[in-house]
Order: structure tokens, then C-alpha cells, then sequence
């Protein structure tokens, strides 16, 4: 009996000191460290969009068979690996929304326009809508709404009615681009969110906590921080503007490759 036990203690010592290098050979886990996404897709009742962020305030967004161009710029070669769009939208006439001769690079024949006045002012033969008019476009209905400044030393920046912001709605699904903007009593006030895309790049449109006091107040479901890119490259705080939102749990912020 006791020969036994001996050899049964001499197994579990054994089988013990195994484990025991065993576990000292495991590589160590890798540190998962989620960067912000090339891509995002919000599933809608009948379709599903794919948002590609391409820089800034650049962006595409594939409805279906539908691709569109949201302003736009840059080389042209960002664009090379998706087909034609059928639409490109603009919210404004500044260089890093729009560029006209890569317009003309990257329209197909069929591609289809659309922007405010201001635009229209430097890119002929557009469809021109103004703050809150409607249209209904690749499979979307459009909303224009104002975007502008509130604060006295950036009113120079974006005057009320020369822009838009836009409100894109897709079966079941509204979302919220604001273009160029403050926190606007008309962006607080909107309803039923599923995703927003939030500008916040001083001294350009609004601070983090602008950004962040709005989005509480509107509650998107869905939070894609866009256009933070500053004066002298110098980038919004997405941290402090994430932590500002997390007061409520229901708001999923979510940080795409821009930069
Ligand atoms: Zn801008």
C-alpha cells in the first residue's frame, strides 16, 4: 500500500512540475488593442450600409448597389477601388470638402451632384439644395439642415444658411451628418438617431465638450467622431469626448481610421 501511494505522489509531482513548465512555455497573450475601424456597417430593415471613412471629412457610403461620395478630396487614388459613385453630396465649398478637379476625376456619367449654393457656385451643373429643403436620391431620403457657428470669434468661420449638415434616412434608419458646425439648437433637437457623424476641430466648428454636451442631449445611438483634425494638425481630444459621453451607457461611440 504504501509502495503505491509513494508512486501515485511521485505521478501527481510529476504531472504538477509538467504543468508547471508547460505553463512557463505559453506564449504570452497577445494585448488586444482595438484601433479604430477601416470600416463600419449599420444593418437597416432591408439593406445594410457600409461606411468606409476615408480622411477628415472625406467618406464613402455603400447603400446596396448604391455607392456615394461624401466631399470628396484628397488624391484621387483613394477613390480608385470603388466603382463610379452614383451620388457625391457636399456640405460646403472649403478646400478640405471640396476640390473640383478631383470631382471631375472621380464622376462617373451618371453620377448625380448634390450641395448647397455655395458649392454650386464653383461646380457647375449640380443639384443644389439649401438648409431644410428634401430630396430623394440613391435610394435615401435627404434632409438638409443648417450647420454653423455660434461662437463670436468662429462666426467668420461658417455662416448660417451656407452649408449643410444632412439628415440621411434609409428604411428605418436616420443618420445624422453634421457637416461644419457648432452645437446647433437644431442638431440638439433632432429625434430618433441611429447614427451621427460629429465634427470637432477648433478653431473650426466646436471643443469636445460642445460635441459631447449635443450628443447627450440628442442621444444618437451610434456616435462617429469625424473632422478633428484642428489648426496646425493639432487633433480633438477623442478620449476626453468619449469619456464626456459615457455618462450615458446607451450611446455607442465609435472611432473609424480618418487619419
Ligand atoms: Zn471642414
Amino acid at each position: 500500500m504504501k509502495i503505491i501511494n509513494f508512486h501515485l505522489k511521485l505521478l501527481i509531482m510529476t504531472l504538477m512540475l509538467i504543468q508547471v513548465s508547460l505553463e512557463g512555455c505559453k506564449p504570452e497573450k497577445p494585448v488586444e488593442k482595438a484601433g479604430p475601424m477601416l470600416k463600419d456597417m449599420i444593418k437597416t430593415a432591408n439593406n445594410e450600409i457600409t461606411i468606409l471613412p476615408i480622411s477628415h471629412a472625406s467618406m464613402i457610403l455603400k447603400i446596396k448597389d448604391k455607392t456615394i461620395f461624401i466631399d470628396p478630396v484628397g488624391d484621387k487614388a483613394l477613390y480608385s477601388a470603388y466603382p463610379n459613385p452614383d451620388l457625391i453630396i457636399f456640405t460646403d465649398n472649403h478646400g478640405d470638402h471640396l476640390n473640383v478637379d478631383l470631382v471631375k476625376e472621380i464622376k462617373g456619367a451618371k453620377t448625380i451632384i448634390l450641395g448647397p449654393k455655395a458649392v454650386e457656385e464653383k461646380l457647375k451643373g449640380i443639384k443644389i439644395i439649401g438648409n431644410g429643403e428634401k430630396t430623394t436620391l440613391a435610394g435615401m431620403t435627404i434632409t438638409a439642415m443648417p450647420m454653423y457657428n455660434t461662437t463670436k470669434e468662429r462666426l467668420k468661420y461658417h455662416s448660417k444658411g451656407r452649408g449643410n449638415g444632412y439628415l440621411f434616412e434609409i428604411d428605418d434608419k436616420r443618420i445624422y451628418h453634421s457637416g461644419d458646425t457648432e452645437d446647433i439648437p437644431e442638431m440638439r433637437s433632432l429625434k430618433n438617431i441611429d447614427a451621427a457623424f460629429i465634427c470637432m476641430n477648433l478653431p473650426y466648428t466646436m471643443t469636445e465638450e460642445q460635441a459631447a454636451s449635443a450628443v447627450l442631449e440628442f442621444k444618437p445611438k451610434i456616435v462617429y467622431p469625424f473632422h478633428y483634425r484642428g489648426a496646425e494638425n493639432k487633433f480633438s481630444d477623442l478620449e476626453k469626448f468619449k469619456k464626456l459621453v459615457s455618462v450615458n451607457k446607451e450611446i455607442d461611440v465609435r472611432l473609424l481610421k480618418w487619419y
